[in-house]
């Protein structure tokens, strides 16, 4: 089991919940539009927000907000490691430096000595991007072993410092060198693991790379915190991480819906039916999480031969037929209707289930 950092409001690593991450995109310097951007996050279900700070005037910026949220939030800072005393001062619950560009071991040192008098950790970050020039011949090229030398090198710079609160990131666009990376560090350091594949792209590829990078560590019991890095809206990012999470088992989904492919044998729209009850089930999930209400399962199935069964496993379901389908509750068979009522009689019984968490 990895170490426990405290990152505000939020512990990473050491058995804590994965925390979800994601960082904010506008300009800095904006602090209304900052604001406005964490509280956004925050609302999506963002546990730790990363903030950019590329100079005075967003060191500034970020002060002033820190002011007004609760939000656990990482300075981000690349080649001035005055801005990181800035943000340290200004009340950052972590730093996220890259100790190859902050400079010499001196400014390191500083940073860290102000970190350590705060009490606040830093995510050292190694990115397959950025890798030292001399491990890159050693490796030939970007390989899982040289992002694994390079993180813990540089762990053990900072620990020389007499500093050990620190979180790793090593990130790779490649999934497979990324999946590699990490188990060969998972096995020579204890510090807790920031993962997520960088640069992973536009939605639907980023998606696709971070669900396979991300979902693959979860499962194999690595990783302390995540973040999806999409080219896109950072809600999204948080969405699709709570998603990633929901589908390891590591957070419980409100309401899971399961449905099947089709096939020639279905005779009702199922896919239409599927897409229209994801979308009304997801308000009733979100309100059946403030409620604290039991998480429920939905079955969506396209006809008798796994319907009935399917809906049966399931809190609820529908199984189609000839332009008609069967509804089920608590694996009864409880009304025969038309096509078109399915959807709204599956909505409407879900929608009266008020039964309480922990409720047998
Ligand atoms: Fe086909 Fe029925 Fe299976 Fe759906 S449940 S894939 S309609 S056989």
């Amino acid at each position: 089991m990895t170490k426990q950092v405290r990152c505000g409001r939020i512990i990473i690593g050491g058995g804590a919940p994965v925390s979800i991450q994601s960082m904010t995109n506008v300009d800095t310097r904006d602090s209304e539009k900052l604001l406005a951007q964490i509280n956004a996050l925050e609302a999506a279900g963002c546990d730790i927000v990363r903030v950019a700070i590329p100079d005075e005037a967003a060191a500034k910026s970020f002060a002033k907000v820190r002011q007004e949220t609760e939000m656990a939030l990482v300075a981000d800072i690349h080649f001035n490691y005055k801005l990181a005393l800035a943000a340290i001062e200004a009340g950052a619950d972590k730093i996220r430096i890259n100790p190859g560009n902050i400079g010499s071991d001196d400014r390191v040192a500083k940073v860290v000595d102000a970190a350590g008098n705060k009490g606040i950790p830093i995510r050292v970050g190694v990115n397959s991007g950025s890798l030292d020039k001399k491990l890159l011949e050693k490796h030939g090229g970007v390989t899982a072993a040289a992002l694994a030398e390079s993180a813990i090198g540089t762990l053990g710079k900072i620990e020389r410092m007499g500093f050990d609160d620190l979180v790793l990131s090593i990130k790779s666009s490649n999934v497979k060198i990324n999946y590699d990376a990490h188990m060969l560090v998972k096995e020579m350091t204890e510090h807790p693991l920031h993962i997520g594949i960088t640069e992973s792209g536009t939605p639907e590829n980023g998606r696709l790379k971070s669900a396979i990078g991300i979902g693959s560590l979860l499962l194999a019991g690595v990783g302390d915190t995540l973040r999806v890095s999409l080219t896109d809206d950072p809600v999204n990012e948080v969405i699709f991480g709570r998603r990633i999470l929901e589908s390891v088992g590591l957070r419980e989904k409100s309401i899971e819906i399961v449905s099947c492919p089709t096939c020639g044998r279905t005779e009702v729209n199922l896919i239409e039916m599927a897409n229209e009850a994801e979308e009304r089930l997801r308000e009733i999930g979100d309100r059946r999480d403030l409620l604290n209400l039991k998480p429920l399962k939905i079955a969506v199935m396209g006809c008798v031969v796994n319907g009935p069964g399917e809906s049966k496993e399931a809190d609820y379901g529908i199984a189609g037929g000839n332009k008609e389908g069967l509804v089920f509750a608590h694996g009864e068979i409880i009304a025969k209707v038309s096509e078109d009522e399915l959807i709204p009689t599956l909505i409407d019984i879900v929608s009266k289930d008020t039964t309480k968490k922990n409720c047998i």
